[in-house]
């Protein structure tokens, strides 16, 4: 059962005993204060009619008792009185509220004890109560007993039962619904509340932050240390994130660096012979769909054996890297230039003709003429030859397309260098 369903219970639960309690003890208490003023009342008008009987037995005047005790039975009547009566210490009736009564002998347990006490007396008999008090004037002549009925008094007390049984309901209707509105603001809503966010973070929502609340102290703790917890767990989380895509980043920045890496030759900067094999096979597959041309440049330094030999290895490595700037300087986007290996440079060519293959093998060459022996002294002048072949004419895979090149290479090498040689037409 919930919260609200137990306090539901409790709450009238506890308010309803304790106020049915308190109920009972003051309807006893009232009815206890009515009897006893009830008597008090009943037993003054009695012993003030004791004054007068006294003086009426005393003086012997029968007729003028019995007047006093009519009037006095007249005016208690209202009072609920159902006899009155004088009795000699024999507990002889002398004068009676119902004159038939006269002469009668009374020996009931209470009327002797009125005979025989030297004050007043008086006993709850049922739903009557009844009082008895001595006669003196000097000495003791009669005693006066009274019989009351408390019927009026029970009605009143049933009444005043009524009466506290509505207003304890009243009450407790009051005392339930306010105590119940003020735990349900103060306890169940920020519990409920509390339920609630903790459950949107345990879904994961580490955003969602316990709301303000009017709760008691302790309530309101709670909610400040699940939103300090929630906001520990939102900065690791974040934090997390961060370093994970810091790492993600990290990775594949490496990760292309690397890639770059197995592509690229050391010293020269270009693609290598591995990037130009799989680009060539590439491009190849894609001229062959789309029915273009594909030309292979292959180059060659003349003698470049005698600049390492002359001037050493490094200066041979500055002449490649040189070599490399000069020669990618004009290229097309689309085109792709590797060191092949040594001191050879392939070229590959997409969507070119044969004749502007040639062209652009010259356009090479020349540069190399031109600006390679511009500022520097090599022990020869350096030049390169070149070998041209394209698909599909001169061959129709990669491989054939290498080896055309390369005799075409071969060729100009033989004509004498620095030439620009096109692959026979297979
Ligand atoms: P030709 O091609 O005109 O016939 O003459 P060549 O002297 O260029 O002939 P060859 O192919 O025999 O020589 C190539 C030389 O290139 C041999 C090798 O020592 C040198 N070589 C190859 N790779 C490198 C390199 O990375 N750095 C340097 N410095 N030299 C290299
Ligand atoms: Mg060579
Ligand atoms: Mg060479």
């Amino acid at each position: 059962m919930g919260i609200r369903g137990q306090l539901t219970l409790l709450v009238p639960g506890v308010v309803a005993i304790a106020l049915t309690v308190v109920a009972f003890i003051a309807v006893r208490q009232t009815n206890r204060d009515a009897l006893e003023e009830f008597k008090e009342l009943n037993l003054t008008a009695l012993e003030a009619l004791s004054v007068t009987v006294a003086t009426s037995v005393a003086q012997n005047d029968i007729a003028g008792l019995d007047t006093v005790v009519a009037h006095a039975a007249e005016r208690l009547e209202a009072r609920g009185l159902v006899e009155l009566a004088v009795l000699d210490d024999d507990g002889r009736v002398m004068a009676h509220s119902s004159p038939e009564r006269f002469n009668r002998l009374l020996t009931d347990p209470f009327s002797r004890q009125a005979i025989e006490a030297d004050g007043p007396v008086w006993l709850r008999e049922g739903a009557f109560l009844r009082l008895g008090t001595p006669a003196k004037s000097g000495i003791r002549w009669a005693t006066v007993t009274a019989r009351f009925s408390l019927e009026r008094l029970e009605d009143d007390f049933s009444m005043s039962r009524r009466r506290a049984a509505l207003g304890t309901l009243g009450l407790f209707l009051f005392i339930a619904g306010a105590v119940f509105l003020g735990l349900n603001r103060v306890v169940i809503r920020p519990v409920k509340a509390l339920e609630h966010s903790v459950r949107r973070m345990g879904e994961g929502h580490l955003s969602t932050r316990v709301p303000p609340m009017v709760a008691g102290r302790e309530l309101r703790e709670l909610g400040d240390i699940i939103n300090r917890m929630a906001q520990a767990l939102q900065a690791e989380r974040e934090n997390l994130e961060r370093t994970v895509t810091e790492r993600t980043r990290e990775l594949q920045e490496a990760n292309a660096r690397l890639e770059r890496l197995a592509v690229t030759d050391g010293l020269t900067g270009l693609f290598n012979h591995r990037r130009f094999q799989e680009a060539l096979h590439s491009e190849l597959l894609r001229c062959e769909r789309h029915k273009r041309p594909l030309a292979v440049l292959m180059l060659d330094v003349d003698f470049f054996k005698k600049v390492n030999d002359s001037l050493g290895h490094p200066a041979g490595d500055e002449l490649l890297r040189r070599l490399a700037e000069v020669l990618s300087k004009d290229l097309r986007q689309t085109d792709l230039i590797a060191r092949y290996g040594g001191e050879e440079f392939a070229v590959l060519l997409p969507e070119t003709t044969k004749a502007e293959a040639l062209q652009v093998g010259e356009r090479m060459r020349e540069a190399v003429e031109a600006r390679i022996n511009e500022n520097t002294t090599w022990p020869q002048r350096i030049t390169v030859s070149v070998g041209v072949a394209t698909f599909p004419e001169d061959a129709r895979s990669a491989e054939a397309l290498l080896e055309a090149s390369d005799q075409a290479l071969y060729v100009a090498k033989r004509q004498g260098r620095n030439r620009v040689v096109g692959a026979k037409a297979a």
